[in-house]
């Protein structure tokens, strides 16, 4: 019962071919990982024998070590489509566009901040808005909304908001081809002050420090030392991204309903590339992306006036800046010839190894940095793009530990109070919206992160770099 997998190599499943399959299933995980996959009546499975019978899909279909079910496509998964025959899918990217993490590396040690951390967790929750409502650290009218959209951390720049070394230090510099005049008028409304918002439950902000380095090289070329404070943060595209799918996937619906129905699952509903549907959804996706990267961006600027103010104008650098909901053009070798595909991730990273010319010359050398959360009660951690990932992954690995709990589940099996206690006893402290943020993100209903790591690291996709322990989070 339940779908069949073959192990093909350590940490390497495929799903047999069936019929309808243009190209193989492939899994990669542990034994454990996938049973934790199969927990959910095996939809993980499903959905990605599902992805496998799209138009133009090259290679393979993936789902990654931290992969569970989501909307349409696992969350967890790649797929690289042809330009010529392939589709754009938004559930291949996931309704929260350019959700992605950055790590900022400061000049603190832990020392530093030891004691302080209450004191630093309530400072940042004042000055950065959080939940799903309104209000953002920038003020922004529609205006600089539309030039947001279409400049990305570009505008941030020009108006301050950005150093030249924090676009240097960001995928795609922190600004793809997006066109305002394709995001719909409700979206546009619903990103006007929300620049440098959280979000809610899955997103947060932490200080975090350094525990352990895996990899002395590598670590260096990205300015880590061990007991050094880093800030991690997690958010993406707010009602802007969130808005601007839903109304993309309707009108996908409404102009293909011959795809739709064709579909074994409505939910992978695409438009066929090269179409005037599709060119206008990669327009306002690549759009939304902007916005997000702004939007991390402006937390950052909050980040480095509240540590400036505490602790004496610390060094607050971006070490890098990852997209894990999104599809991107790239060059890929496939059939024996490199190719240009579109790569969807949706909660992937992208991993690229040394050497790729989209990577920071900084880190030309030993790979792109790969920032990894754990939960607010483990380990997080920066990987390097591995020597494998090409070959295995279209250059990707994990973008978490994954859900393992649903969030009703999480929210009746552990008490806020108890949570909030066993964190200060490890020394994190958290402010979160409310109780049931905490226990809905509690560490319990994440997999084990250490595990989804060791098997990245393992299959040379996404090597381990350092080990990140929490310190003060804010949630939303
Ligand atoms: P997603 O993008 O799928 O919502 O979440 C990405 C990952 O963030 C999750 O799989 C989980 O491992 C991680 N995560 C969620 N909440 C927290 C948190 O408060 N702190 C840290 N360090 N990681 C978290
Ligand atoms: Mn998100
Ligand atoms: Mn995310």
């Amino acid at each position: 019962e339940g779908t069949q997998l073959a192990e093909v190599a350590e940490n390497v499943y495929e799903i047999p071919r069936r019929d309808d399959m243009r190209v193989p299933a492939r899994v990669y995980g542990s034994a454990s990982l996938i049973e934790e996959m199969r927990a959910e009546g095996d939809l993980t499975l499903s959905q990605i024998r599902n992805v496998a019978t799209l138009p133009g899909i090259r290679k393979f279909a993936l789902v990654l070590p931290d992969g569970h079910q989501g909307y349409g496509f696992p969350i967890g998964g790649v797929a690289a489509v042809d330009l010529e025959d392939g589709v754009i899918s938004p559930g291949g990217i996931g309704f929260d566009v350019n959700c992605g993490v950055r790590v900022l590396r400061t000049d603190l040690t832990a020392d530093d901040v030891d004691g302080s951390e209450a004191d630093l967790a309530d400072l940042l929750y004042e000055a950065i808005p959080t939940g799903l409502g309104k209000g953002g650290y920038l003020d922004t009218d529609l205006g600089d909304v539309r030039e947001i959209l279409e400049r990305g951390l570009g505008w941030m720049h020009e108006n301050g908001y950005a150093t030249e070394a924090d676009l240097a230090h960001c995928e795609e510099n922190g600004r793809l081809p997006g066109d305002a005049g394709k995001v719909p008028a409700e979206a546009l409304t619903r990103g006007v002050n929300q620049v440098g918002s959280l979000g809610s439950g899955n997103h947060f902000l932490e200080v975090q420090r350094v525990a352990e380095l895996h990899d002395a090289k590598t670590a260096a070329a990205y300015g880590l030392r061990e007991d050094q404070v880093v800030v991690m943060i997690h958010s993406g595209s707010r009602g802007l991204g969130h808005q601007t799918c839903t109304e993309y996937v309707r009108k996908f619906e409404r102009g293909y309903p011959g795809i739709a129905d064709s579909l074994p699952d409505r939910q992978l509903i695409y438009a066929p590339l090269g179409e005037r549907l599709a060119d206008d959804y990669w327009a306002a996706m690549n759009a939304a992306a902007n916005f997000a990267w702004a939007n991390r961006q402006a937390m950052t600027h909050a980040v480095r006036a509240v540590l400036g103010d505490r602790f004496g104008d610390p060094a607050v650098e971006l070490l890098y800046d990852v997209c894990h909901n999104i599809a991107k053009r790239e060059r890929h070798a496939v059939d024996g010839g490199q190719t240009e595909v579109l790569v969807h991730r949706k909660g992937a990273t992208r991993a690229f190894p040394a050497g790729r010319p989209e990577v920071p010359a900084a880190y030309r050398e030993v790979g792109q940095p790969v920032l990894i959360p754990g939960s607010m009660g483990t380990n997080s951690y920066v990987l390097a793009g591995g020597p494998r990932s090409l070959d295995l992954t279209f250059g990707s690995t994990a973008h978490g530990a994954g859900r393992v709990m649903s969030r009703t589940r999480a929210k009746s099996e552990y008490s806020a109070g108890e949570l909030r206690r066993t964190l200060r006893g490890e020394g994190i402290y958290v402010r979160a919206r409310s109780g049931g943020t905490l226990t809905e993100e509690a560490p319990g209903a994440y997999k084990d992160v250490d595990e989804v790591i060791r098997v990245s690291d393992a299959l040379g996709i996404g090597t381990r770099v350092a080990r990140l322990r929490p310190m003060a989070t804010i949630k939303g």
